[in-house]
């Protein structure tokens, strides 16, 4: 089939990848000329693990093209995805949808034949409807269906999500556009549930889920405060919740928050919704709040490990808002850094793969260090704020050497806290600290 994909960014450019690697021909639109211009050249714009191996293979055998033209991309698509951000809108912090309508207005005039216009990126109840006016409003006689197509895929895993999704969710009532879809979708069907509802469904699919899984992240983080004053550990205490099946144990990872292009924009925006709809909704509001003061508690406990040194150096290991990935969108790593920078801190910082989006963002205000070992050089206090794996295998004795004075706040739980102790490390972690009880008998002991 023919697909156009309209943004190239963290969804539009693995799932066009991932389409062309299935067979299908796929040309990718872009209004941003430094992305296209580097698509063209056969070079990869963002981090995702895989995708710049399939990216070339794609490229090369012309599966995959790249354009700034609209009308290049649209005239003779089969199918034209819609993948462009929806940022929160700085003031109401609804779905800002001008990306959407924008490129609504612009693809209309140049449908030709029968097309499917499939939105998918993540926009509120009811947005099918203003699109679908738009389109027709543009160009009456276009035979066109619009239907809703939740991307769900985690950035970090995009690669392995395109090809291996939980469920495919296709949102329409139209017969044509089903049967477009079933046949798009056709090499999923064996392995894939793909579930039909209709467009308003699919749509608030994809806003329950996010705004589910930061109601997760928060409820951890608050069993998590609650072991730090008990006595008990989070991460056991996760491991035991986890294996009942019934709540599963993924996103029980305490840490400083949930961060990232797509959870702090979607709680906010199904907050909004709800709230124009007069339905209450006061436990996304509530994780909302609380997930934001969460960032300054982090930063308060990094800067208390220094309260009494001064002109204190901070190492940073971690500035994307997660691993996998070098996308700094609303990372709680980046918060806490501003943070911390507020409160007059010297901060040396490294990550794998995100310092130049950091860089974008931060500027000079901190240093960057080429690897983990750099960073960490005479600092006072290491913080971890991003779970990279390498992280986990950091040579504990090495970091002690290298440091002034051992403390480590590992906002991910990524070290082992017995073997930190026995380094040397007054060591602080999320959902553990010893009560007295405790210490004492470790020091009987
Ligand atoms: P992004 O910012 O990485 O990419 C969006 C791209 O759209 C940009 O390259 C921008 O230049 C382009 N664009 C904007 N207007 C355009 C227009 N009129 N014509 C052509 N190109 C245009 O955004 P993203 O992270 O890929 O997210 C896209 C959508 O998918 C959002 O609604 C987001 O909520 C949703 N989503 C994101 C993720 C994720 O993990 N990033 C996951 C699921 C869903």
């Amino acid at each position: 089939m023919n697909i156009a994909i309209i943004g190239t960014g963290y969804v539009g450019l693995p799932t066009g990848v991932g389409f062309a690697e299935l067979g299908h021909n796929v040309i990718c639109i872009d209004k941003d000329e430094g992305k296209i211009s580097a698509l063209c050249q056969g070079k990869i714009t963002l981090y995702e693990d895989g995708l710049a191996e399939l990216l070339n293979k794609n490229f090369s055998s012309g599966k995959i093209k790249f354009t700034t033209s609209m009308q290049k991309g649209v005239a003779g698509a089969d199918v034209v995805f819609l993948a462009v951000g929806t940022p929160p809108h700085p003031v109401t912090k609804e779905a800002d949808l001008q990306y959407i309508f924008a490129a609504a207005e612009e693809l209309a005039q140049y449908l030709n034949g029968y097309t499917v216009v499939a939105v998918k990126s993540t926009v509120p109840v009811g947005t099918g409807d203003k699109v679908e006016a738009l389109i027709k409003a543009k160009n009456p006689t276009a035979d066109v269906d619009i239907i809703s197509v939740p991307e769900f895929l985690r950035e970090g895993y995009a690669v392995k999500d395109f090809f291996n999704p939980d469920r495919i969710v296709i949102g329409s009532d139209s017969e044509r556009a089903k049967k477009v879809m079933a046949e798009l979708y056709a090499d999923f069907a064996d392995k894939t549930e793909i579930l039909y509802v209709n467009r308003r469904s699919s749509e608030t699919i994809k806003y329950a889920s996010n705004a589910f899984l930061a109601v997760k992240i928060h409820y951890i983080n608050e069993m998590a405060n609650l072991c730090e004053q008990t006595g008990a550990d989070i991460n056991e205490v996760a491991k035991g919740m986890g294996l009942d099946k019934r709540i599963g144990n993924r996103f029980l990872n305490a840490g400083p928050g949930y961060g990232g292009s797509c959870f702090p924009k979607d709680t906010m925006a199904i907050a909004y919704i709800a709230r124009q709809y007069g339905v209450n909704m006061t436990l996304i509001e509530d994780v909302i709040r609380e997930n934001a003061a969460r960032k300054k508690q982090m930063a308060r406990r990094i800067l208390e490990t220094i309260d009494n040194i001064p002109h204190a150096k901070i190492a940073v290991l971690g500035l994307a808002f997660k691993e996998g990935t070098d996308d700094c969108r609303e990372s709680p790593a980046m918060e806490i850094v501003n943070e911390l920078l507020a409160n007059g801190a010297d901060i040396t910082a490294y990550d794998p793969q995100a310092m130049t989006n950091a860089q974008k963002l931060l500027g000079n205000k901190i240093t960057y260090a080429p690897n983990a070992y750099a960073a960490i050089e005479n600092a006072d206090v290491l913080a971890i704020l991003t779970e990279w794996p390498e992280f986990k295998t950091l040579d504990l004795r090495k970091v002690y050497n290298t440091m002034k004075n051992k403390n480590i706040v590992d906002c991910r739980n990524m070290l082992n806290r017995k073997e930190a102790e026995a380094c040397g490390f007054h060591y602080t972690c999320i959902g553990y600290k010893k009560n007295r009880a405790q210490e004492q008998t470790e020091n009987a002991a």
